[in-house]
């Protein structure tokens, strides 16, 4: 019989299983049987298929077109060397896509490494006993525990329900959220049992148990996962505009070969010498492997950035962070410790500290109602750990919890029969209790809602109508504890007839006020204050009273001035957009009693605004804000499921420290793809100016295209990955975030590239280009042959220079404004790597006989060496002097 039409009782035996869940020995006989409950991946591309792409993407093309043309000229004019040139130029298209693929498929595994961090969990019950394991482990017979914002891991029955409402869409596409409850149902598919959550979906609201039925690819939603797994990543901004920028490169380059081909034809050039100059300007300016660093560099900083307790979910989001402009920011756990400790007492009509409870048993007596109240009223778990039990939930439950069992003393006989659950838009929540002295129901939370459901008072002389007087004293209590930072919850009950639940609460009883202190983290403070220097904008946006939320954020150093803006959430659901908009422009503001719904007007406001927005929330009902926001940002410890998947970054450890930790790496990885895209650049320069020359002044070719890919392809690549992986400079944190117009490439930027350090490479190349051919008693006008020993020593020597200048440029690169002697040499293992890998390439070019041969060179002297090396350091000491100069202009 099907699972659904089976009562409850029924459906566990049908499994094996019982309430009690099942022996964990069993858990793992079935575990080998039914196989771990996960989804096969539905194979992406496959691999092969994804490196034959980088063989015919846009660069490779017009590099085969090159290679084509190089043996098209030694078929018709055999003997100038156009074969070797045809091998070489294939022979970059297989290094260049094996490097591509490579840092590509390096880039996935970071990213996909990082989700391991973060493995779903659930609770389940095994030996009678809660334990939390992961999704995977669950098999056919588990009992799991349903709650607010959980995802369901596999199929199941329900067998227990408090209010317990799931959203399907992900499995049926609809989004209005429906309730479950345990009866038996006659419907044809599980898929409309009113009994039945399926894997994939999540709980909107309420809790409930239920027995799993089916787990892995027996899931509905294992199923159909073939039809949604999608192919993965979407691309960022900036790769979109690195590619676009790649493609305009090479377009350039392509067509600044053809117009130099017809000059060299019409100015009677041999053809198939105007052919290799050609082929030589193209290949010298193709970036051949920006896209693929630049990926590689944003996964790199996924990494650093995990390591500092940020998980980005996207690459994309890696470089919104870096160019966010507000944080909206809730308090609790984020801004605050979320470690709640009960702090002081209104009961009876006056304060009571928390430390004087012991004192004051009569007290308790009268009041017994009140903590009795803290002890049912909450939604905790008590889960056994090494042998002891331990209460698992909200810290501020917890708190609570335990202040009231240890003042109410024996609960026997108390057992809980149902409840209205918390939410944010309620911010109170029930239960309804079986007690000795009949049916109760509890209530606790915010004053003013519960305040509005009370006609009773506790006042120490007994029950008193709760009038205006009674009210207005209540206020100032709460207002006296918001005002140092408490954080005020109001406890009623009511009894209740044997007919059940009541549809609302009302007519009850205030019992009293309790005020917990959650301080705040100790980095906050100094987080805050680097905000405040990166010119980045802090929102608190909580559920908190408003006073509460003020003194917190001046703890913070959150506010400073003596007027802020508070707008509370009545407030704000009487603002139109425009006056949202325009109380956005209050230098200072702070948004207390907001419901979560409305977290997203903030949100929309802000982006409307022109702001880069990142959002935080943990929440079922957050996942829209987070999901609107240009960064969602979801708590790990804290957080449902549900708000971590609609987020873009993770915060470990829910500390709002992180956040700005994880934009200090966002901004980073943009200055350092400008770092490495200068470096990249300007060794264009000295790899052109010798083409030119040889075809203007018709001297000796200086530079051949094999030492030109030895450059590209081989000196150049692992220093520029390096310059990728730079870690922050301090003071990126100083300065105003990064507007959207801001583009990568600046004009700033190709000049430094092209016309400065370009130019100085290149002259130095040619200067000792010349100085060996001169000291060779060359002339200008004489013929030079291309195997003379003369010839290779120059054009070695000149390699050689532009080798040894793009080994001080890359220290140069480090950054755009400083001297070299602020940042200095250190830091970053992987340019002292880059550098020697350098030095290795170019010394097997110039001294071995397989280099020799390949490239056309010959070894060089001492002398050249030093020259080269003084010409490095002439450039190293202009550029100093320019960056002086630079800061200078900037300071005054
Ligand atoms: P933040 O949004 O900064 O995390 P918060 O935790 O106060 O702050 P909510 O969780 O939306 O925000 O809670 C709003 C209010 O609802 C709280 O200030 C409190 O008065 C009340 N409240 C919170 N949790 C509970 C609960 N478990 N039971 C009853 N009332 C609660």
């Amino acid at each position: 019989m099907r699972i659904h039409a089976l009562d409850a009782e029924q459906a566990l035996a049908s499994l094996n299983t019982s309430a009690a869940g099942i022996h964990s020995s069993e858990a793992a006989r079935r575990l080998a049987e039914y196989g771990p409950n996960h989804l096969e991946e539905v194979a992406h591309e496959h691999l092969l298929l994804r490196f034959a792409q980088e063989f015919t993407h846009f660069f490779a093309i017009i590099l085969w077109i090159g290679a084509a043309l190089a043996f098209a000229a030694e078929h018709f004019d055999p003997g100038q060397g156009m074969a070797r040139l045809g091998v070489a130029i294939v022979g970059v298209i297989i290094i260049n896509g094996i490097f591509s693929f490579w840092q590509e498929y390096k880039a996935e595994r970071a990213v996909a490494a990082l989700r391991q961090l973060l493995p779903q969990k659930v609770k389940a019950l095994r030996d009678g006993e809660i334990v939390e394991i992961l999704a995977s482990e669950l098999v056919p017979g588990d009992i799991v525990l349903l709650e607010e914002g959980d995802f369901i891991a596999a199929d199941c029955r329900v067998i227990d329900a408090f209010g317990l409402r799931v959203n399907l869409s992900t499995v049926t596409g609809e989004s209005l959220a429906q309730a479950r409850n345990i009866e038996p149902s006659a419907e044809e598919l599980p898929l409309h049992a009113k009994n039945i959550v399926l894997a994939g979906t999540s709980v909107v609201s309420g809790q409930g148990r239920a027995v799993v039925y089916a787990t892995g690819m027996r899931t509905e939603f294992g199923r159909i996962a073939h039809l949604t797994q999608t192919a993965g990543e979407t691309s960022s901004p900036l790769q979109r505009e690195i590619a676009r920028l790649s493609r305009i490169v090479a377009g350039l380059a392509t067509g600044m070969g053809v117009t130099l081909f017809l000059v060299g034809q019409a100015i009677g050039l041999p053809t198939w010498e105007n052919l290799l100059f050609a082929i030589g300007i193209i290949v010298a300016n193709v970036p051949e492997g920006l896209l693929p660093t630049v990926t590689l560099s944003l996964a790199m900083a996924t990494q650093r950035m995990a390591r500092r307790n940020a998980l980005v979910r996207h690459l994309p989001a890696v470089e919104a962070l870096g160019s966010t402009t507000v944080i909206c920011s809730d308090k609790t756990g984020t801004l605050t410790q979320n470690r709640m400790s009960v702090h002081q007492l209104w009961v009876g009509g006056a304060f009571l500290p928390c430390a004087d409870l012991g004192m004051r048993a009569h007290l308790i007596d009268d009041h017994r109602e009140l903590f009795v109240n803290a002890a049912l009223c909450h939604n905790l778990k008590e889960i056994e750990e090494q042998g002891r039990h331990i209460l698992h939930g909200d810290p501020m439950e917890i708190a609570l919890a335990e202040i009231g069992r240890k003042m109410a003393g024996d609960l026997e006989g108390f057992s809980r029969l149902d409840e209205i659950p918390f939410d944010t838009d309620r911010k109170r929540m029930s239960v309804l209790c079986e007690t000795p002295q009949g049916r109760m129901l509890y209530c606790k939370g915010a004053l003013e809602t519960v305040l509005a459901r009370c006609q009773f008072i506790h006042f120490d002389a007994g029950l008193a109508p709760l009038d205006d007087a009674a009210r207005t004293r209540l206020l100032a209590a709460q207002d006296e504890m918001a005002g140092a930072g408490l954080r005020v919850l109001a406890f009623a009950h009511r009894t209740v007839s044997e007919e059940g639940m009541p549809e609302e609460e009302q007519g009850m009883v205030l019992a009293g006020l309790i005020g917990l202190e959650d301080p705040p983290r100790a980095e906050v403070p100094e987080a805050i204050a680097r905000c405040v220097a990166a010119g980045i904008r802090i929102i608190m946006v909580t559920g908190d009273h408003p006073r509460t939320a003020l003194a917190i954020a001046r703890q913070i150093g959150m506010v400073r001035s003596e007027q802020p803006v508070v707008v509370s959430g009545e407030q704000l659901r009487l603002m139109s957009p425009t006056q949202l908009q325009l109380a956005l422009d209050a230098p200072e503001i702070i948004f207390a009693r907001v419901a979560a719904e409305q977290k997203m007007r903030i949100v929309e406001a802000l982006k409307n605004k022109g702001e880069i927005v990142a959002v935080t929330g943990d929440g079922v009902n957050d996942a829209p804000a987070l999901k609107t926001a240009d960064i969602g940002i979801a708590m790990g410890i804290g957080g449902t499921d549900v708000a971590k998947a609609a987020a873009d970054l993770i915060l470990l450890d829910d500390n709002f420290a992180s956040i700005v930790a994880a934009i200090e790496e966002g901004r980073a990885v943009f200055e350092n793809i400008r770092k490495f895209l200068t470096y990249i650049l300007s060794s264009n320069i000295p790899e052109l100016i010798p083409y030119l020359a040889f075809v203007l002044f018709r001297i000796p070719l200086p530079l051949t295209i094999l030492q030109i890919l030895a450059v590209d392809l081989g000196t150049d690549m692992l220093p520029a990955l390096a310059l990728g992986a730079e870690k922050p400079d301090p003071a990126v944190m100083t300065r105003p975030p990064r507007t959207r117009s801001e583009r990568l490439l600046s004009w700033g930027l190709i000049a430094r590239a092209y016309l400065f350090l370009g130019i100085l490479e290149a002259v130095a190349a040619m200067g000792v280009f010349f100085f060996v051919l001169e000291a060779g008693s060359w002339h200008y006008g004489d013929f030079l042959d291309r195997h003379q020993t003369l010839y290779l020593e120059a054009t070695s020597a000149c390699l050689a220079t532009i080798v040894v200048t793009q080994m001080v440029n890359v220290y140069l690169c480090r950054h755009p404004l400083h001297s070299l002697l602020s940042y200095g040499l250190g830091g970053n293992r992987y340019l002292q790597i880059g550098i020697l890998a350098e030095l290795a390439v170019i010394l097997f070019i110039l001294y071995t006989p397989a280099g020799n041969w390949l490239f056309g060179t010959a070894p060089i002297s001492g002398t050249i060496w030093l020259l080269a090396t003084t010409c490095a350091a002439a450039m190293c000491l202009l550029e100093e002097l320019r960056k002086r100069w630079l800061r200078q202009a900037v300071q005054g």
